[in-house]
């Protein structure tokens, strides 16, 4: 993935490099959150204050001339890496063509472009059909109004330490109070949490079919299966904490959910589009889920998201059921057919699966010399460590915390997630420079030493 000269492939023009000319963030960035904080809503949170100017491979630049490394992809996104010539030439070229007509108004190939691709990768061979949309939330209710439409049932499963989005009724499938949902109740009704497998928190060890009966009896027990809907579930959970369930979970409930009529939806709008080392989360596996909902890394940093699935689910709606002014926008197209030509021409499902080594191997280590790992997990380019206290158990988010603060401080991107706030997550671009994602674990095993 990279030339003789460590620049990431595709010739953005940024030097890949991680790079310092003040401290973090400097006095421009520092200026500018002030405008900041003076202008935008409290409610809208920043993990690090530097206001970025420039952005591509693995690095942003920031406005004091800091390059940084990035190990955050916008939460998942800029996999092809950020302002990728492939994304910006067809953004480019469709922007002077014409930027809006509405999809349900006058229709453009760009959209139905986009609905074959995705027919194309997603898992299953059945005939497939999408709906296009602008947000991964957004894409989540339509999952569910299409599986109610199709079952003509109601309710709607989901998982502990779920995250499906900040709308109403996401917010309801949503698991964490804060901040998501605090004070912005009363939520959606018939949404129905089950537990989810977590092997790292299991009080002993349990199989993941063992895992799945046990979810599968709270919904047979609390709902009943002729009740339900959908069951919409993350892979590998994102925001929760990187939480990937024990081998045979995610088979067993799909075989649950056809038994009885439920609609599977696999929510892998942060799984998707070769984060795990897959094209789907679900490849992993073999799961067919009958609706995949997709957003985040699917079009290189535009707002787009789908809904795809089986076309006899998805043509259960009535027409007029479906759509959004701006869902499908046409220069939001263009930028996925960039992004996923670059991923299938530069095998970004092999580039993750190498990184991910990268990291595995460096965390791994740090296992070793360092008591408050308490578990290293992922799949492919999507990685966390989970960070507790002596006891090998106890979630330490403040330590978490610092741990990434540090990173902050000598230039490198990291986010936490997790329900207990304890999860350091890395979510390099998959076009990252293997030296330069070695550099970043350099510093993030300094933050370990930093905050012992
Ligand atoms: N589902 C999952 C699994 C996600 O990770 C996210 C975003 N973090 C969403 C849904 C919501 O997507 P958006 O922020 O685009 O609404």
């Amino acid at each position: 993935m990279t030339d003789a000269a460590g620049t990431a492939a595709g010739g953005w023009g940024l030097p890949q490099e991680r790079r310092l000319v003040t401290e973090i963030p400097g006095p421009r960035s520092r200026a500018k959150f002030a405008r900041r904080l003076e202008h935008v809503a409290a409610g809208v949170g920043t993990t690090l204050p530097v206001f970025v100017e420039a952005a591509g491979g693995g690095v942003l630049v920031d406005a004091d001339g800091n390059s940084l490394i990035d190990l955050a992809s916008g939460i998942a996104v800029t996999s092809v890496g950020n302002a990728a010539p492939a994304v910006v030439d067809r953004v480019v070229e469709q922007a002077h063509a014409f930027t809006h007509t509405c999809f349900m108004v006058t229709p453009y190939d760009g959209y139905v472009d986009v609905c074959e691709k995705l027919a194309e990768l997603t898992p299953g061979n059945d005939a497939k059909k999408s709906a296009l949309l602008n947000s991964g939330a957004e894409a989540v209710e339509n999952a569910v109004k299409i599986a109610r439409a199709f079952t003509g049932r109601q309710a709607v499963a989901v998982v502990d330490h779920a995250y499906h989005g900040r709308t109403n009724l996401t917010m309801a499938m949503t698991a964490k109070n804060m901040p998501y949902k605090h004070g912005f109740g009363p939520f959606a009704g018939e949404v129905y949490r089950a537990p989810m497998s977590y092997p790292f928190r299991e009080r002993s060890p349990i199989s993941g079919v063992e895992a799945a009966d046990r979810a599968i009896d709270v919904l047979d027990k609390q709902v009943g299966a002729t009740n339900l809907a959908c069951l919409v579930i993350e892979p590998i959970l994102g925001e929760g904490g990187f939480v990937v369930p024990a081998d045979g979970f995610l088979p067993r409930l799909r075989e649950w959910t056809d038994t009885n009529g439920i609609v599977f939806v696999a929510d892998e709008i942060q799984t998707g589009f070769c984060r795990t080392g897959d094209w789907f989360a679900c490849d992993h596996e073999g799961v067919v889920p009958d609706l995949v909902t997709t957003a985040k890394g699917i079009a290189g940093g535009f707002p787009l998201a789908a809904v795809t699935g089986r076309a006899d689910i998805m043509d259960s709606v009535h027409v007029g059921g479906l759509g959004g002014t701006y869902g499908g926008n046409p220069v939001a197209c263009a930028a996925a057919l960039g992004a996923i030509e670059i991923m299938q021409k530069n095998d970004l499902a092999g580039a993750a699966r190498r990184l991910g080594e990268v990291m595995t191997h460096r965390l791994d280590a740090l296992s070793a010399t360092h008591s408050c790992v308490g578990d290293v997990r992922g799949r492919g380019a999507m990685v966390a460590v989970e960070i507790v206290g002596t006891d090998g158990h106890t979630p330490e988010p403040v330590r978490a915390g610092s741990i990434s603060a540090y990173c902050h401080s000598q230039g490198v991107l990291t986010l936490t997630c997790g329900t207990y706030g304890n999860v350091l997550r890395f979510l390099p671009p998959l076009v990252m420079p293997e030296p330069l994602l070695e550099e970043a674990f350099d510093v993030v095993a300094a933050g370990f030493d930093a905050t012992a």
